[in-house]
């Protein structure tokens, strides 16, 4: 995801004293009879101890965005082992593996998404990543810093439960391991007005990832929430994420005499000021809650030289679509507005990072609800919306799609205070693996045993 989730660490226990409910309530799930759970139990902890050694494994071999050759290959031979159809290459190093059951039936997918982020490892495991690689023309290191190495092992774990359980599976399920989650391949990233390719989900869906498919179930884990607790939200839960730039093209001239040309540097601080009025004065915050921030402003090289131009980057976040079209527009609008009003012209693009929002249907929500609390043993909590982005809303908008959080702080750490998601120090509780390879699995059956 492309954000931290702290904000998320809010005080949980008074929610979770109603869990013995929440758990009487699960029972009403359909098409999952406690033979099946018992089943699914035995195969569980039989995994287990195999999924957190690929976590371990591929987390001291992250690979940034696009590159993730050796992870792809790895869940690919162990999609291959299992017996399941794989496709290799797709919308990139994606991974697709289809587990088809014995039985006729519907066709669910469950995602997971493979690749590490340019941060220095501080966490001091013992299989700490050592991993470095040229990123944006620099060396840098390379972390697992938002948990996709253990969302990977955990649906590697899934392929493995249900594959053995495919005697009595009604349909198929479709496994993705998609590359670039976190944002645009290294190159990708370019800002000269030239389309960029589609990466991450995105390119996977437009490579038929999800032909046939008419679900999709996937989750994050956070340290934020208590270990093993699922947090959920119908309707937003993550934000669309746009990506923004602004060029404010003046005329250089000297320091000494700002009238001979046209300063840059002024019209770009009134376009920061005035964009803050967007959300503030002229978005409808009633309906749903918008972030705008200017990250990054460029221009300039010494004291007496007015420069030709100024160059901003920034990131807006919304939580409904037309919001987000409006805002997009009004951040145009705004920028060469101000600009013109000194002499100078602001050009303002979008991109390469376009998500959508994370939007979990209300109808898919509640069908999904009681077998999520059968598999969380009633640890599930409604959470409020994260202004972080994933790309899983590329899959949503393609078929009915649901996301959730699952808690993982690590062991002697608070949920309020763990490391977040992207952080040096950022870490899980490996316990909560089993609990991510009990809910997907769940949710895949009770998809697939629903009419
Ligand atoms: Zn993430
Ligand atoms: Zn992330």
């Amino acid at each position: 995801m492309l954000y931290a989730l702290r904000p998320l660490a809010f005080a949980l226990l008074a929610a979770l004293g109603s869990a013995a409910h929440a758990q009487a309530a699960a029972g009403t799930a359909a098409a999952l009879d406690a033979a099946v759970l018992d089943a699914l139990d035995l195969r569980i902890a039989a995994a287990a101890p195999r999924v957190i050694e690929w976590r371990r494994d591929i987390h001291a071999h992250p690979e940034l965005s696009g590159r993730e050759v050796r992870t792809a290959r790895l869940v690919a031979e162990h999609l291959k082992r299992l017996g399941l159809e794989v496709q290799t290459g797709v919308g990139g190093t994606g991974v697709v593996g289809i587990l088809r059951g014995a039985l006729p039936g519907k066709v669910v997918a469950l995602r997971a998404d493979m690749d590490a982020l340019p941060v220095e490892e501080a966490t001091g495991l013992p299989f700490a990543s050592k991993v470095r690689a040229s990123y944006r023309g620099k060396e840098t290191a390379v972390m697992h810093a938002c948990g996709h190495d253990g969302h990977t092992a955990i649906l590697m774990g899934v392929a493995e439960v249900l594959q053995g359980m495919k005697a009595r599976l009604p349909g198929s399920v479709k496994f993705i391991f998609q590359p670039a989650e976190e944002g645009a391949p290294d190159g990708h990233d370019h800002h000269d007005g030239a389309a960029t390719p589609a990466w991450g989900a995105k390119a996977m869906v437009e490579q038929g990832a999800l032909k046939e498919v008419q679900a999709i179930f996937g989750l994050h884990l956070t340290g934020n929430l208590p270990l093993g607790v699922v947090g959920y939200r119908s309707g937003p839960l993550m934000a669309g994420a746009d990506s923004l730039r602004i060029r404010v093209q003046g005329r250089g001239t000297h320091g000494s005499a700002p009238w001979s040309g046209v300063d840059p540097i002024l019209a770009s601080a009134q376009v920061v000021v005035g964009l803050q009025g967007i959300v503030s004065r002229q978005l409808n915050i009633t309906q749903e809650p918008a972030v705008l921030t200017i990250g990054a402003i460029q221009g300039g090289n010494r004291d007496n030289i007015i420069p030709d131009s100024v160059e901003m980057l920034g990131t807006l976040r919304t939580f409904d679509e037309g919001m987000r079209s409006e805002a997009k527009q009004r951040i145009a609008t705004t920028a060469q507005s101000i600009a013109a009003a000194s002499g100078a012209q602001a050009s303002v693009s979008f991109g390469p990072t376009a998500y959508s929002v994370t939007n979990n249907p209300p109808a898919l929500t509640e069908a999904v609800l009681p077998a999520l609390k059968l598999a969380a043993r009633g640890r599930v909590t409604e959470i409020p919306k994260v202004s972080g982005s994933e790309d899983f809303s590329e899959f949503q908008k393609a078929v009915p799609g649901f996301f959730y959080l699952l808690g993982a702080t690590p062991k002697g750490k608070e949920a309020a205070t763990a490391p977040t998601n992207h952080s040096p120090a950022f870490d899980i509780n490996e316990d909560a693996l089993a609990v991510g390879v009990r809910t997907l699995s769940v949710l895949a059956l009770d998809f697939l045993g629903r009419p």
